[in-house]
């Protein structure tokens, strides 16, 4: 079956190749809007059917506005003089091999950087 064969779910009619699906999404009470998806739409209804590809993209889009689900606090300590914070283990685990980091400030938060 190819993608011009899906009928509508809502009113059966024939659905159309579309490059330009948006949609909208809540994520933790934003609302988001994601343009340019592919996939299909019904020209009877207006229902609109992404496909794979653009529904991957969707949801990795949306999760890049999700904050993190939990926040380390650390205390700041001195060693050699410098005051350093530690990296959280689970952090550490996330960041793999990438050890470059450019730290910046954004208001008071230490905003990082890694790569
Ligand atoms: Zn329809």
């Amino acid at each position: 079956m190819t993608k011009n064969e899906i009928k509508c779910v809502m009113c059966a009619g024939q659905t159309e190749e579309a490059k330009d699906i948006v949609i909208t999404s809540t994520v933790q009470g934003r609302e988001i809007i994601i343009t340019g998806l592919t996939g299909t739409r019904c020209p009877g209804c207006g229902e609109q059917y992404v496909d794979a590809e653009s529904s991957k993209k969707a949801i990795e889009t949306a999760n890049k506005f999700r904050k993190p689900a939990i926040i380390f606090k650390r205390k700041v300590t001195v060693s050699g003089g410098r005051r350093v914070i530690g990296i959280p283990e689970e952090i550490d685990r996330a960041l793999g091999k990438k050890d470059n980091v450019d730290l910046w400030l954004e208001g008071d938060k230490i905003v990082a950087q890694v790569y």
